[in-house]
């Protein structure tokens, strides 16, 4: 059987480490906010290239706390791409904000910038890119918009740990850029984590004062602020497994190659091979127009596969005032996509294995 993600098996390489750093905060008596988070938050920062990293307790958190510390109005619209993950929509929801969703390209995933400027309103303030399985969006066209429409850009950078666009890596791409740690993601805790980064001095302070109550000072509240805080132990597990990141990334990307190179079923639709070294491949995502017949398949052949994602946000009930709404890409590509499996645990004889079988399918 080869699962489609290990986590134990992931997680194995970096167990001493771990645990003699869970052992130096255990022995420290400081738990919440202390050494370790400055000392992860210092690395992740100069990891990403920016002059500010803000630990939060999730990615979903750092997405809703960018977008609270610009104080855009009630019912501000930002633009986000219609197949994302829930929660880069949730955020903007719970910011008290309007999501204004754009179909990806079918080709890459990714926002289709062709179709953001029809979108765009009065009342539009942000766009949030996301640089969805790994691959960064297309970043130009973006920046002409922010630029002529004075709006500001929040990556969703939860897939794209290592990602690079051109000379630049993701989180180096927008106003500030959030991340998650979630255990799954390319840098991944022992349990909820997340943060957030940036370049701007005071949308740093202000983020630092939301996640903890609204408060720098101790009693000294000068927002509303929320708790979402990272924690030491956490902190201290990223900036061990921090190290192994370029390495692991390159795994990913050796793994990807091979996938590209040696897949030859007809109707399987590859992701795009032009950015191969560029690409943190948080996922490799196939098409297929019989994908549940070729999820089974794999199965059969003892092959975890996943579906990222099953089911459109605009055909969520939670949310009913988007379900009228059509958007016919999105829609064909959560029925076809399929992931399969691919980080830093998958071996390459494994890789082969599961081109085979997929080779074979018929
Ligand atoms: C994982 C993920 C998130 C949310 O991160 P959590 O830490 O699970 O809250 C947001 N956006 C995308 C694209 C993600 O993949």
């Amino acid at each position: 059987m080869i699962p489609f993600l290990d986590l134990k098996l992931v997680n194995l390489p970096h167990e001493a480490a771990v645990q003699t750093a869970v052992n130096r905060v255990v022995a420290s008596g400081w738990y919440v906010m202390g050494p370790e988070v400055q000392a992860f938050e210092r690395a992740f920062a100069q990891t990403v290239g920016t002059r500010h990293c803000i630990g939060v307790a999730n990615g979903l958190d750092a997405l809703t706390l960018a977008l609270m510390a610009w104080n855009f109005p009630a019912g501000s619209e930002v633009i986000v791409p219609a197949n994302t993950y829930i929660a880069s929509i949730l955020s903007i929801s719970q910011a008290g904000l309007v999501p204004i969703l754009v179909e990806p390209d079918p080709q890459t995933y990714l926002l289709d910038t062709s179709r953001i400027e029809e979108a765009i309103t009065s009342r539009t303030r942000a766009i949030l890119p996301v640089h969805l399985y790994g691959r960064c969006c297309l970043m130009t066209p973006i920046w002409q918009l922010a630029e002529r429409y004075d709006l500001r850009i929040l990556e969703d950078a939860a897939q794209a740990h290592g990602a690079r666009y051109g000379e630049r890596r993701a989180g180096q791409l927008g106003d500030a850029a959030a991340w998650s740690f979630y255990p799954s993601k390319n840098l991944g805790a022992l349990g909820d984590a997340g943060a957030i980064t940036t370049d701007d001095d005071a949308l740093a302070d202000r983020l630092r004062a939301l996640r903890n109550y609204g408060s720098t000072q101790r009693y000294v509240n000068d927002c509303i602020g929320q708790n979402s805080r990272l924690d030491e132990l956490q902190a201290a597990v990223l900036s061990v497994k921090l190290l192994s990141l370029p390495s692991e990334n390159e795994h990913r990307r050796m793994l990807a190659r091979y996938y590209l190179t040696n897949i030859h079923q007809p109707d399987v639709q590859l992701p795009p091979a032009d950015q191969i070294d560029q690409d943190a491949w948080h996922l490799f995502v196939i098409r297929h127009p019989r994908r549940d017949n070729l999820r089974t398949w794999l199965q059969n052949h003892g092959i975890g596969t996943d579906v990222h994602y099953p089911v459109p946000p605009h055909r969520q009930r939670a949310y009913a005032s988007l379900n009228t709404l059509s958007f016919p890409i999105s829609e064909q590509l959560h029925r076809e996509v399929l992931s399969l499996p691919l980080n830093s645990a998958v071996k390459l004889t494994e890789i082969e294995q599961i081109c085979v079988a997929i080779n074979a399918f018929a």
